[in-house]
């Protein structure tokens, strides 16, 4: 009696909690982006509320899909880079985004733009939507 220590007893369920915790908030983070890319692609908003930069990259999505409403052009921004809180909902960037060519035409910072879809990897609107929905890997 008493030689075990409680980290033997308890450490392994412990560990296996914390991972059942991990693998369930990544299946939430995945179906909350799931979710708001089908409201944005299927119906164009609203995209409030929205997933955080740190849920969506939780998720695997590292990016967002802007479309500039000026040169009506699709990029795509790394969440990873954006200096904001990881806590920042993504459909408050969209007043932070700003096209550099239409900028640059204009002589201002041009920022009307519309949120796309969150993307797992940089590319374009060309690909079909469907191909979008997380699965599992
Ligand atoms: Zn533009």
């Amino acid at each position: 009696m008493g030689t075990k220590s409680r980290e033997s007893i308890y450490g392994a369920s412990i560990r296996a909690a914390a991972e059942q915790a991990a693998k369930a908030r990544k299946d939430a983070d995945r179906l909350a982006v799931a979710a708001w890319n089908m409201r944005m692609l299927g119906f164009q908003g609203p995209a409030q509320p929205s997933p955080t930069i740190g849920d969506a990259l939780n998720a695997g999505y590292g990016y967002l899909e802007v479309r500039c409403l000026g040169c009506n052009t699709n990029q795509t921004v790394a969440l990873d880079i954006v200096r904001r809180p990881k806590t920042t909902p993504v459909h408050e960037l969209e007043r932070y985004m700003r096209c550099k060519d239409c900028s640059q035409v204009r002589g201002y910072p041009y920022k009307r733009s519309h949120l796309v879809a969150l993307r797992p990897t940089k590319i374009s609107a060309s690909d079909p939507p469907s191909t979008w929905w997380p699965g599992e890997r």
